[in-house]
């Protein structure tokens, strides 16, 4: 059995056409475009290119962009000042910092990221938002997980009563990862690097959500056959060699639904990016 492949790019454009039409629909109702802000610090290479198709994501969807590059010298009180400026500016409504930030301004990575307006956070990561999502009510939720979710809807795989397995507690992937599928009454199990007999707890699982950090760490043994397996992981096994957490070529032949990396999740967080802009805009105006 081959499994059915979960392509990124096409739940992708499926997410950007739903956001371009919801804006569209804010800009007739309110007259508002929605708006985001990157701020940069430093000159990271890879956080430089992921600016870069933030900025031509936005543009496609025709909202407002605003790139705020600011140098590696940068205080605690310049960020902060930066922020607020954002937070206050009505062109604004979703306002992102780019992590990670240099080393100087790591130790204040918690308070920088609670200056944002929650209603502005658009990565999610701000604990009011936490808090709303693990209590039930609208929050803007991390992009990564919150693309999952809704590639899981629009495959229509069934997550009602479900068992799944999110492998993974960061505060960026699995912990909202869980509190999403618990949304969905998914009967939920987040395991991590002390779970005890992890093949065993994964090969229950009819979805499973992989966001490890290690090449081929699930392997075909551990998945039920048929089961869903959603691969978070990015891992760079060579210069220009990307890998997932799953072992794509034996776990195919067992799941019945597999993501592939590259082209799978990876390609769904900036389309989420921009669907949490639209969302951050909505509750702005409303
Ligand atoms: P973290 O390193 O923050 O978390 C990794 C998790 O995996 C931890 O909870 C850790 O457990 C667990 N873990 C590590 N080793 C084991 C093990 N041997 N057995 C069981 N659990 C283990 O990573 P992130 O959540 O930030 O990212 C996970 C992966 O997803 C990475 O490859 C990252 O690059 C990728 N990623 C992809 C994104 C995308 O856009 N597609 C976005 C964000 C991340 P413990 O808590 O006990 O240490």
């Amino acid at each position: 059995m081959t499994a059915r492949l979960l392509e990124g790019k096409f739940f992708a454009a499926k997410i950007r056409e739903e956001a371009g039409k919801r804006a569209a629909q804010l800009k007739e109702k309110y007259g508002v475009t929605p708006g985001l802000a990157v701020i940069i610090v430093g000159e990271n290479p890879a956080s430089q290119v992921y600016v870069r198709n933030k900025h031509k994501a936005c543009t496609e969807l025709g909202f407002y962009s605003e790139g705020v590059e600011m140098p590696e010298t940068t205080t605690r009180e310049e960020l902060l000042s930066e922020i607020n400026r954002l937070n206050n500016d009505p062109k604004i409504h979703g306002i992102l910092v780019q992590l990670p930030l240099p080393k100087a301004l790591q130790p204040y990575e918690s308070e920088v990221l609670e200056a944002i307006n929650p209603l502005k956070d658009v990565d999610g990561f701000h604990p009011v938002n936490v808090g709303r999502l693990v209590t039930g009510q609208k929050a803007l939720v991390p992009c990564t997980p919150h693309g999952c979710i809704r590639m899981l809807e629009l495959a229509e795989i069934p997550m009602e009563g479900a068992k799944a397995v999110v492998i993974g507690r960061s505060n960026i992937v699995g912990k909202p990862m869980l509190h999403l599928l618990l949304g969905k009454n998914a009967t939920v199990t987040i395991c991590h690097s002390r779970t005890k007999n992890l093949a065993e707890v994964v090969k229950e699982a009819d979805i499973v959500v992989a966001a490890v950090g290690k090449p081929k760490f699930v392997t075909a043994d551990m998945i039920k056959p048929g089961a869903t397996v959603i691969d978070v992981g990015i891992n760079r096994i060579a210069p220009k060699k990307l890998v997932g957490d799953v072992d794509f070529d034996a776990v195919k032949e067992v799941a019945g639904a597999i993501t592939p990396v590259p082209g799978g999740v990876g390609l769904l967080t900036i389309a989420m990016l921009m669907q949490n802009t639209v969302d951050a805009a909505e509750l702005q105006v409303k």
